[in-house]
């Protein structure tokens, strides 16, 4: 599923709401499947990404000699320009990095953070009822301090071994030089007409008074000119000086209250992984305010069902899936919040007698038609991509601007969208997560590392707001449930909700699952959608092989290096400087 579904599925189905589901259900129902290069098994390196000349931008990182972290830089700055309605420098991202040299994993959290000036309410009317999410996502108010790039330089100085400015050459030349517009950019174009077509980004995106097309040339020259900022720059060129003026200057036009100093406050976050368990699997994921938690309960939950007993497309599996995705985002609005403001419990969340009584609230006969948080002991659209160094480096990122195209406010000057992340947020408040001032909003993104016996096996992640934790969740346990290949695992048809009766689902659902399910209580939409797109990386540790695959629902490319390219002259010159 996009990015753009997220609200639409959580709201009532008003008029907004109901016009882009049936313009996506409609657009998803037409777009043709590409499988070309969706696959590829290599021994050396891996990249997988959602679009091929990003892909390409990592891979050519990594023959110079760069580290799956240099590499991970480059591919974020090309998806940036190739993909920009999904993620960039206006948005923010998580970043799990397996160091292979110590074994260790940790996340970089460049979540956005509200402005200091922010407040409970901010969302809330005259009236004090919510501002539709139609008029709020695409206000200043909207707008949280991005942490991306901030979060690149963090992830290059701690663990790069390439200069900074090589990193951003991939990314240049593509704004510079253009590129055919992919199908996906088409696709959401076309349905953001106000945004693209906007005074600002219309000379870029709207060419002829028409949204660009899938094949439309895209050339960002005001972008190349800020890349080249960044590349002499690294993080000062976007939150200080003209640049950090100009992106307070459109927040405030639009009615939002970021300052100079909220740009300056800015700073991404190390943390450890949250650690959870499958079977003889340990999983590592990326803890409040990212989506991980919510990925481990769901796991948690179903770890006793024994899935290759279940048939992978009866409604016996679906029901436990919606069943179980339901108990936790029950628990996800009760408790999950930014942990710098609020106690989130997250050992209680993931106790063994939580997560069985969790479980036992699954009946078999009938969906749950009055599902409530627990009560857990307390104790202290957007895009995903892997890479996997010859080292056994893996970082593994989802980084996001929230709905596609962000708020929409596009700096003409310097070529980027900014992100509407702070209607994350609940809009009414009194919840662990309402606005508040330098908080970050919930996400669901959860970038995600499987280990076994201490080494790292499979890396994954997707965008989709709250669909990410039942995207992650179920190429989980098609691929270590059920055994099944990594990119059959990921094609597998999924199931989404986030409350009783209602649930989404994608193509592919035997329509007599989904009788069974409506006998059962659950309501599924009229038409089938997509639900995420997962990008993941496997490593067979015994020949130090990886397996990239990714969804067929973008334009995204898995490709990687023999152990022959990556032994090229320059890398090994570049290797030992
Ligand atoms: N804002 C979303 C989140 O952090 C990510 C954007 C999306 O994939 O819809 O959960």
């Amino acid at each position: 599923m996009s990015v753009a579904w997220r609200k639409v599925i959580l709201a009532p189905v008003s008029a907004f709401s109901l016009a882009w589901m049936l313009a996506l259900s409609s657009a998803n129902a037409q777009a043709p499947k590409n499988l070309a290069g969706k696959e590829a098994v290599a021994c050396g390196a891996m990249v997988a990404s959602s679009h091929s000349l990003a892909t390409q931008a990592g891979l050519k990182i990594l023959k110079a000699g760069g580290n799956a972290f240099d590499a991970a830089v480059a591919v974020q700055f090309a998806l940036n320009v190739v993909e920009p309605m999904m993620s960039g420098i206006g948005g923010g991202a998580f970043f799990l990095a397996y160091e292979a040299k110590t074994r260790k994993v940790f996340v970089i959290d460049a979540r956005e953070f509200a402005p200091k000036s922010a407040l409970p309410g901010m969302f809330l009317d005259k009236a004090k009822k919510p501002i539709p999410f139609a008029t709020r996502h695409t206000s200043g108010i909207a707008v949280g301090v991005p942490g991306t790039l901030k979060g690149l330089a963090l992830l290059h100085s701690k663990l790069g071994s390439m200069p900074w400015a090589e990193l951003l050459t991939p990314a240049l030349r593509l704004s510079q030089k253009g590129l055919a517009a992919g199908r996906t950019l088409g696709r959401y174009a076309a349905l953001s007409r106000e945004k693209v077509c906007s005074k600002e980004a219309g000379g870029v995106f709207c060419p002829g008074d028409s949204p660009l097309e899938a094949g439309g040339w895209l050339v960002q020259p005001a972008l190349a000119k800020t890349l080249e900022a960044i590349q002499r720059k690294k993080d000062t060129a976007l939150y200080e000086g003209e640049i950090a003026r100009a992106i307070v200057e459109a927040v405030q036009a639009k009615g939002g209250s970021m300052t100079l100093e909220d740009l300056k406050a800015y700073k991404p976050e190390v943390r450890p992984p949250l650690w959870g368990r499958y079977r003889n699997y340990r999983v590592a994921s990326v803890g409040p305010p990212g989506g991980g938690l919510a990925v481990l309960e769901a796991l948690g939950i179903l770890e006793s069902a024994d899935f290759k007993s279940i048939p992978i497309r009866s409604a016996k599996k679906y029901h436990l899936l919606l069943e179980a995705l339901r108990l936790v985002f029950a628990d996800r609005s009760a408790f999950m919040g930014d942990p710098a403001f609020v106690g989130v419990p997250v050992r209680g969340l993931l106790d063994d007698n939580y997560l069985a009584g969790r479980h036992a609230l699954i009946r078999m006969d009938k969906a749950n038609d009055s599902v409530h948080p627990g009560k857990p002991a307390h104790s202290g659209e957007t895009t995903h991509f892997v890479v996997a160094d010859a080292s056994g480096n893996i970082a593994c990122v989802t980084s996001t601007i929230e709905q596609p195209f962000g708020s929409g406010i596009y700096l003409k000057k310097y070529g980027f969208f900014l992100n509407n992340e702070l209607t994350d947020f609940d809009a009414t408040p009194g919840g662990p997560n309402e606005p508040g001032p330098c908080k970050r909003p919930t996400s669901a993104m959860a970038p995600t590392l499987v280990l076994e016996r201490g080494l790292p096996v499979l890396a994954l992640g997707s965008p989709g707001g709250p669909t990410i934790i039942a995207s992650v969740l179920q190429v989980l346990i098609h691929r270590l449930g059920y055994g099944r290949g990594l990119k059959d695992a990921i094609e597998e048809p999924r199931v989404f909700t986030s409350a009783y009766p209602s649930f989404s689902h994608e193509g592919g659902v035997p329509e007599g699952a989904l009788e069974r399910l409506r006998a059962l209580g659950h309501v599924p939409n009229p038409m089938p959608t997509e639900i995420g797109n997962v990008q993941a990386i496997e490593r067979d540790p015994k020949w130090h092989r990886y397996t990239g695959a990714c969804d067929s629902t973008r334009e995204g490319m898995a490709a990687g290096l023999s152990r022959l390219d990556d032994a090229l002259p320059d890398a090994k010159e570049r290797r030992g400087r």
